[in-house]
């Protein structure tokens, strides 16, 4: 087999969302598994559309993902005198020829084959030759399409797909304008890039068979195709907003992380027997076309949370701490010290194992930044209430503590319990209160270690009776 070469060719729609994002996925898997290349070319030939913003959110979006691309990115526009070269070549063969209907005149013809129950043609022109006047009048290119036969696409995806030729159009390959249209750059994009597989939503899979008959005019090779069944969502409908159709960059601000992100898109759509865990590197090892799923894929959000959920706990303190620093510094109002950074480093294990997406490591992690006083929930100040001088007496056992160690805490708060013959629980419960606030939080004698002696004092006397 040749090199390898796939590609990415996003229109810049102003985001990459999520179908584009599990394209770009799977061009950039399969070129690595066989050790190719992975291409990006942005189709910017909207000019009303593609601006520098619409260009930037994908290339941003992407490197989030962490999919990196060979070379520069291709703009396609930049192309265009190479495409209107090629669409003039196939006029020279024969293969293509000039139309001069003016746009009025194309869509009378095409509003009388509606009318008709007829397919649109648009071969107005293809056997006609014009008077000395109309040939001075701008033109169109359009295919020469063949009329018999049919055309088969062998889908590494779909199977072998057949049309017949009858049922394609003399499509426009070069506009009156002299604007290529894209059925035209993106084959002549393609070849140029040495594009050997053409993976891509199955939105296209109707234009394969006519850029099939662009490349077979020019006697070019035909890359292989591969057309992925489109994402819906969990209730089978067409992706919308509200299931999850939004760009990676939501992805991002909602705090999933872009390895659980790649697990999620390989799986919506592709399996590897059961497996649900796979780490790029693995991913990289096993990606394949034949397994990519024929039917649609449905977008679920607790998959994505649970994938999340999985990589969050894989990750070390280290790792973490970076990604959720200014999120913490904003939601408690100033910059992290070293000590709360240290407590936050020693109890980013039990807050990850609770966490599912980075907002919730924020929101664990704050109760170990000087947060004082704390505000209470309706609940923990339930269970404080009559419980202040009990908890004054607490804080001055603790006070008396000479080693703050887990065991030196343990015992204290049990020595406090017994003296009073009280359960440990009644004991433990408003101690938890007043030192969270009723924040969710794991070991109470562990989060006092890590929270330290004086601001363990400060947050029981800011509940103890005065
Ligand atoms: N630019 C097209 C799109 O965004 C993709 C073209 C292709 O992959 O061939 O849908």
């Amino acid at each position: 087999m040749p090199k390898v070469i796939t590609r990415f060719a996003p229109s810049p729609t102003g985001f990459l969302h999520i179908g584009g994002a599990r394209t770009a996925l799977y061009n950039w898997l399969f070129a690595k598994r066989h050790g190719g290349d992975f291409l990006l070319r942005i189709e910017d030939t909207d000019r009303a559309r593609s601006t520098e913003a619409a260009i930037s959110a994908i290339s941003s979006g992407m490197e989030w993902l962490g999919l990196n691309w060979s070379g520069d990115a291709v703009s396609q526009f930049e192309r265009s005198s190479r495409h209107r070269e090629v669409a003039e070549s196939l006029l020279e063969k024969g293969a293509a020829y000039k139309c001069y209907a003016t746009a009025e005149e194309t869509a009378a013809v095409r509003a009388k084959a509606r009318e008709d129950g007829t397919a649109f043609r648009g071969d107005m022109w293809r056997d006609k030759t014009p008077d000395a006047e109309t040939a001075a009048r701008p033109y169109a290119i359009r295919l020469k399409m063949p009329r018999e036969g049919s055309t088969t696409i062998d889908d590494l995806v779909q199977g072998t797909v057949t049309v017949e030729n009858t049922e394609l159009d003399d499509m426009i390959l070069l506009r009156s304008d002299g604007t290529p249209t894209y059925m035209l750059a993106v084959v002549v994009d393609d070849h140029d890039m040495d594009v050997t597989h053409v993976i891509r939503g199955d939105d296209h899979l109707n234009n394969a068979f006519r850029q099939y008959q662009v490349l077979s005019a020019m006697g070019w090779d035909i890359p292989a195709y591969a057309h992925i069944p489109l994402i819906h969502g969990p209730d089978g409908k067409k992706l919308s907003k509200r299931h999850g159709a939004l760009g990676v960059d939501a992805y991002a601000e909602m705090g999933f992380l872009p390895e659980a992100m790649r697990n999620y898109l390989l799986r919506l759509g592709w399996s590897h027997g059961d497996d649900e865990i796979i780490p790029t590197e693995q991913a990289i090892e096993w990606f394949n076309l034949e397994n990519i799923g024929r039917g649609p894929a449905r977008f679920d959000f607790d998959k994505l949370d649970n994938l999340n959920a999985h990589y969050l706990r894989k990750m070390n303190s280290e790792e973490i701490l970076p990604l959720v620093k200014n999120e913490l510094e904003k939601s408690v109002g100033q910059a992290l010290s070293d000590i709360e950074q240290k407590r936050i480093l020693r109890a980013m294990p039990t807050v990850a194992e609770r966490a599912k997406r980075l907002p919730d490591i924020v929101e664990g992690a704050s109760l170990f930044c000087n947060i004082r006083p704390l505000s209470l929930t309706e609940k923990a100040a339930n269970t404080l209430s009559g419980q202040e001088a009990m908890i004054g007496g607490v804080a001055n056992e603790l006070a008396a503590v000479t080693n703050w160690t887990a065991e030196m805490i343990k015992a204290a708060i049990m020595s406090f319990a017994e003296a009073r013959d009280l359960k440990l629980g009644k004991v433990m419960q408003p101690i938890r209160a007043a030192v969270t606030g009723g924040a969710p939080s794991g070991d109470l004698v562990d989060l006092l270690e890590i929270l330290g002696q004086e601001e363990v004092l400060g947050r029981l006397s800011d509940q103890a009776a005065a």
